[in-house]
Order: structure tokens, then sequence, then C-alpha cells
């Protein structure tokens, strides 16, 4: 559990699953630092848009702000604009961060530009992980699961295997059917498209002995990674959270050895596909 914390709207990249296309809210640092202030659950996800694109001193001042709360700070970014940042503040951001969520979903720029539509985003991404990492703070990748980068999944653990040693850990996650990925099915692949995938990726993952994560694909489509499974581990931990909210069973569930810890597939999902297997 953790609280989302959006502290902008705009972005400098257009990742064709953007679950916060079309957002707007109160973003002023007042109402952002109330926010913290209220929250119980002790991590907080600073997040956009793209975080970076916030002025800096007032980056600096809410990151600095969740620390004094003593909250594990989770700073989401697509860090395509890590390496032209001041390199002073950046350092600065970086020591006010648990860990970093950078948003990675392509093994190569060609792919990479399918999903984001940023000409050189890939080339830059690669530079300001590699920093990232030599920072010290922790960097998870995340690879959102979507139609275009589905076939993919194996290639994207061999080449961060081989480009970006360091790196904490992989999170697979399943693309939300919010923002531009809504009721999409040129965007959300089908279960059973991406089970084969995404289970190859983890076992490879496994191989290597690098730490990783699976997220939004119900737990019976990667039935040999449940010790990685984010809700599976939620649900036997009976933690709260959204989980329980986005997700339903479906009459496909009765009968499920599973179904004891797993909240069902994502609500989005079934209004595009009805179902679990259809
Ligand atoms: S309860 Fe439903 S969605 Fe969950 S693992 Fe079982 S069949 Fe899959």
């Amino acid at each position: 559990m953790a609280l989302h914390l959006p502290i902008n709207a705009e972005c400098n990249i257009q990742c064709v699953f953007c679950s916060s296309a079309g957002r707007n809210g109160d973003f002023s640092v007042a109402k952002l630092l109330k926010d913290i202030d209220a929250d119980t659950t002790g991590h907080v996800q600073v997040s956009g848009g793209d975080p970076l694109l916030r002025a800096p001193a007032e980056l600096l001042e809410i990151l600095a702000h969740c620390k004094k709360k003593r909250k594990v700070v989770e700073l989401q970014t697509n860090a395509v604009l890590v390496k032209q940042y001041d390199p002073a503040r950046f350092k600065l951001i970086a020591k006010l961060t648990d860990f970093f969520n950078v948003n990675f979903s392509a093994h190569t720029a060609e792919l990479d530009f399918a999903v984001t539509g940023a000409p050189d985003g890939f080339v830059r991404r690669v530079e300001s992980v590699k920093y990232m990492v030599s920072l010290g703070t922790p960097v998870r990748l995340t690879y959102i699961v979507c139609k275009p980068n589905v076939a993919h999944c194996a290639d994207f653990v061999d080449f961060v295997a081989r480009e970006l040693p360091g790196v904490a850990w992989v999170q697979f996650s399943y693309v939300k059917g919010m923002g531009r990925a809504k009721g999409n099915d040129s965007i959300i692949p089908r279960f059973e498209e991406a089970a084969g995938p995404l289970n190859k990726a983890m076992d490879r993952l496994k191989q290597l002995g690098l730490k990783y994560e699976v997220d939004h694909i119900p737990p019976c489509f990667v039935r040999e990674h449940l010790d990685c499974h984010v809700d599976y581990r939620k649900m036997r931990a009976a933690m709260p959270g959204i989980h329980l909210a986005e997700k339903q069973k479906t009459a496909e569930c009765d009968g499920c050895s599973l179904r004891e810890h797993c909240p069902g597939p994502r609500r989005d999902y079934v209004e595009v596909y009805g179902g679990l297997h259809t």
C-alpha cells in the first residue's frame, strides 16, 4: 500500500499506455504537503506526468517533506531528462529518494519509439539509468506490458542483464485500462497472449538471479512466479489497498485454487475482453 502522489500533469513523452493522460488536479505545494501529512501508509509514490518537469525547488521541497515525515520515497520518472538536470540538484533528489521507479518498456530504440513516441528517449534513458545506478539510490525498472512490446519481455531481460548491471529489480506491470489505454484492445493484450512471453522472461530473471515482480496479470497466468506476484503477496499478508477495488473475480474464478489470495482480473480488462479467457 502506498500514497500515489502525482505532483504535475505535464510529461515530455507520449506513452501509448499512459494511465495519467487527461489527469488534472490541485498540484499546489500546500495541497501536496497536506496529502503527505495525511498519509498513513508510510510509502509515498511521487509521480506525474513526469516529476522532473516540476520546478526543481518545489520538487526538492516535496521530497524533503516526505523524508521529514519519515516516508519511504519512491520517485517515478521516465528518466529521459535526468542527464539534462542540474547535477548538484539531481544528487540532492537522489539523496531524498529511497528508490527510483523508471518507466522503461522497450529493449531497442525502435520499440521504445513505438511505445513512447520520443525519438531519442531510449538512448537518453539508458544513459540516465546508468547514472542513477552510479549515485547509489536503488533503481527499479518498470516494463509496462502492452500490445506493442508484449512479445519482447524476455529480450528486455537480456538487455537489462547485458547493458544495465546494478539495477535493483525489474517489475513487469500489465497495462491498466486507464487513460490512453482505456477500452483499447490495440494497447491491452489478452492475458493468454502475454502469459508465454512473461513467464519466459521471469524464468530468465530467476536463472540470472535478478530480483523481479509482476503485477496486474492474475496469478493463474503466472503460477510458477507466485512469490513475486504483487497482489498475491498483498493478499497473503491481508493488506488493504486499491487492488481490491480495481479488480473483481469473474465466474471463471469459481473453483480456482488460488482465489483466496487473488482479487481477480482488473475490471477495466474485463470491460474490454469480457472475462479471463474470452
Ligand atoms: S481467482 Fe480468478 S483471476 Fe484469480 S487466479 Fe483464480 S481464476 Fe485467476
